[in-house]
């Protein structure tokens, strides 16, 4: 067991974000052995410093590192924030929590959220977890990680509407293409298609703006695959699963 930054500490003890720890700090709303301290890189040790945030006793113990892959349902937001949309997060319901307290007794409660976002009306994978150093590395570009996605599109789709989409647009300022672009097969009688997009960095509404950008109309957006992990196609809108380490390696 090593000193930690204090901030790190407070968020891995799930009292906030990282970022939101620090301003907890930075505000003098953190004590450490008795006096304030507004230096988030103060290092610390858990059990044997005495820390308190606003008033109240920081646990001697850290929450376990927990990870779930989630189904993420439309009209569900993956912040934690206080708009009146639903969050992500909130589908971990307060029978998920008490069958969670059962089984770890004593222990202080993890602090979820989501390994990146999803748009609103995009459904399909997310990982949630507690675990921040995970969430960074996977997020993170050198990360490499590809994801894959269904596109429903109302209308046909041509050849030229893929060449376009795999030429790429401008997202942010950045030219973005995808790692791969493919019509699957539909019903000839069928009034929309299906297209299967990978793409590497997941810039902000990536797919949506690949697709628009051909002059394509989505329908619906899913994604069925995080690097090496597939979201299971028996798991319900809204459902999750506890991940395995075996999973976390092929994810991250
Ligand atoms: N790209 C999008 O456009 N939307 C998502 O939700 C994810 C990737």
């Amino acid at each position: 067991r090593e000193s930690q930054r204090l901030s790190k500490i407070l968020a891995q003890a799930g009292v906030a974000s990282r970022r939101n720890s620090e301003e907890l700090i930075f505000q003098g709303k953190v004590t450490l052995n008795g006096s304030v301290c507004k230096l988030p890189q103060t290092r610390v040790d858990i059990l044997k410093d005495s820390i308190y945030v606003n008033g109240n006793r920081l646990p001697k113990k850290l929450p376990p590192k927990i990870y779930f892959a989630l189904n993420k349902p439309k009209g569900y937001i993956c912040s934690n924030g206080k708009e009146e949309l639903k969050s992500v997060v909130s589908l971990f319901d307060e029978d998920f929590w008490n069958t969670w307290t059962k089984i770890n007794p004593g222990l202080p409660k993890p602090r979820l959220f989501t390994v990146g976002r999803l748009d609103v009306a995009t459904t399909g994978l997310i990982i949630v977890t507690n675990d921040g150093d995970f969430a960074q590395e996977i997020s993170h570009p050198s990360s490499n990680l590809t994801k894959e996605y269904i596109a429903t599109i109302e209308g046909s789709v041509h050849k030229r509407h893929l060449l376009v989409i795999s030429e790429g647009t401008k997202i942010e300022g950045v030219h973005c293409t995808p790692a791969s672009v493919e019509l699957l097969p539909s019903q000839p009688d069928m009034l929309r298609s299906r297209i299967r997009i990978v793409v590497n960095e997941g810039r902000n509404h990536e797919v949506r703006e690949l697709l628009k950008n051909a002059g394509l109309e989505v329908h619906s957006l899913k994604r069925v695959r995080i690097g090496g992990f597939r979201l299971a196609s028996n798991l319900g809108l809204g459902k999750y699963v506890e991940l395995k380490p075996s999973d976390l390696k092929i994810v991250g």
